[in-house]
C-alpha cells in the first residue's frame, strides 16, 4: 500500500487533489481510498487530506500517520505547529513542498527527515492559468508522478473530478495543461519500499458529553480577537490610497473584521487578522486594493 498525505490551506484544493490521485489510481487498477479532514475551519485554515492506494483491499481507515509521500500546498504550513506537516515523516518519506526555493535551499531552512523535493506551483498556476485560487490539479499531478501513476490517468482524473465541481470545459483543459507541465517538471525522488504492519485498533464508542462541553465558546482564546490568522495568507491585499474613493465596500465585506475605517474615512488593513481571502480585492470598485504574494518563511503580520 502507498499512503499520501496532503497539507494545504482551505481553498487551495488539497481535498480535490487527494480525490484526483485516488481516481487516477483507480483507473490504473488499484484499490483506492481518499478522505479529507478540515473540522469547522474556514478559508485559509490548515487542512489535510489522505489517499491510499494498493493492489489488495485496504483495511486501514482514518488519518495517515506514517505517509510514504507528503504533499505541502503552501510552504508557510511548515512553520505552523497546528498543521503537523512533519508528523510521522521518516527517512523514507518523500516530502514535496510548493515553493520557489530549490530542495537544497529549503532544507537549509527547515529540519525535516525524508527526501525533499520542490516546485513553484503557485507561479506555474499564475503563469499558465492566471489565477491565485485552487491548485488541486497541480498538486494531484505532482503526487501522482511521485507515486508512479501515469500522466494519462492523472489527465482523465482531473477531467472527472473538476467536472464534478461544475467547472467549465475550458477551465478544466487549462488545469490539465498546467498539471501536465508540473507532472513533467517535478524533480522525482525514488520511492523506498517499507514494511507496513496493520495494527488492529479497538472500536471507539464516543461517550455522551453535556451540551455545555460540546458548544463552541466564541469568546475563548482560539476564537477571539487575540488569535492571529495572518499566517494563513498566501497573498496579501495592499491598499493604494490614491485610488481609494472611500466607498467602504472592503470594510463591509471583510469576513474577519480586519479592515477598519480611519478618521479620514479611508480603510486600514490590520494584517494580524487578515487571512488573505481577498474578498476585499474582489469588491473594490476602483482597483485600490492590489495583491502581493507572501514570500516564504517571513513572519506574516
Ligand atoms: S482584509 Fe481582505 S483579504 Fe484580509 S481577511 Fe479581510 S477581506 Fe480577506
Ligand atoms: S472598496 Fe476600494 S475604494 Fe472602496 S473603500 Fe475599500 S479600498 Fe477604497
Amino acid at each position: 500500500m502507498l499512503a499520501i498525505r496532503f497539507h494545504g490551506r482551505g481553498g487551495q484544493g488539497a481535498k480535490t487533489a487527494s480525490r484526483i490521485v485516488g481516481t487516477a489510481a483507480f483507473l490504473e487498477g488499484f484499490v483506492a481510498q481518499d478522505s479529507p479532514i478540515y473540522g469547522a475551519e474556514r478559508r485559509g485554515a490548515p487542512v489535510a487530506a489522505f489517499t491510499r492506494m494498493a493492489k489488495a483491499p485496504i483495511r486501514e481507515r482514518g488519518i495517515i500517520a506514517h505517509p510514504d509521500v507528503v504533499v505541502v500546498a503552501d510552504a508557510s504550513l511548515m512553520g505552523d505547529p497546528a498543521a503537523k506537516v512533519l508528523e510521522g515523516v521518516d527517512g523514507k518519506t518523500i516530502l514535496f513542498v510548493n515553493s520557489p526555493m530549490s530542495a537544497e535551499q529549503l532544507s537549509a531552512q527547515i529540519s525535516a527527515r525524508g527526501h525533499l523535493t520542490t516546485l513553484n506551483l503557485t507561479e506555474i498556476a499564475l503563469q499558465r492559468m492566471g489565477k491565485r485560487g485552487a491548485i488541486s490539479a497541480l498538486l494531484g499531478a505532482v503526487a501522482g508522478r511521485l507515486v508512479g501513476l501515469r500522466q494519462e490517468s492523472i489527465h482523465e482524473a482531473i477531467a472527472r473530478e473538476l467536472a464534478e465541481l461544475g467547472l467549465a470545459a475550458s477551465v478544466i483543459e487549462q488545469n490539465q495543461d498546467a498539471a501536465k507541465y508540473c507532472y513533467e517538471a517535478v524533480p522525482v525522488v525514488a520511492l523506498e519500499s517499507r514494511a507496513r504492519q496493520t495494527v488492529p485498533v479497538a472500536l471507539h464508542i464516543p461517550a455522551y458529553e453535556s451540551p455545555t462541553r460540546g458548544t463552541a465558546g466564541i469568546t475563548v482564546g482560539p476564537n477571539s480577537g487575540i488569535r492571529s490568522v495572518g499566517g494563513w495568507r498566501t497573498f496579501r491585499p495592499v491598499l493604494r490610497p490614491d485610488l481609494c474613493n472611500g466607498c467602504w465596500l472592503c470594510f463591509a465585506n471583510c469576513p474577519e473584521g480586519a479592515i477598519t475605517i480611519k478618521p479620514d474615512g479611508r480603510p486600514a488593513i490590520y494584517y494580524p487578522h487578515c487571512k488573505g481571502c481577498l474578498d476585499c480585492v474582489e469588491v473594490c470598485p476602483t482597483d485600490a486594493l492590489t495583491v502581493e504574494r507572501e514570500t516564504e518563511a517571513t513572519s506574516k503580520t
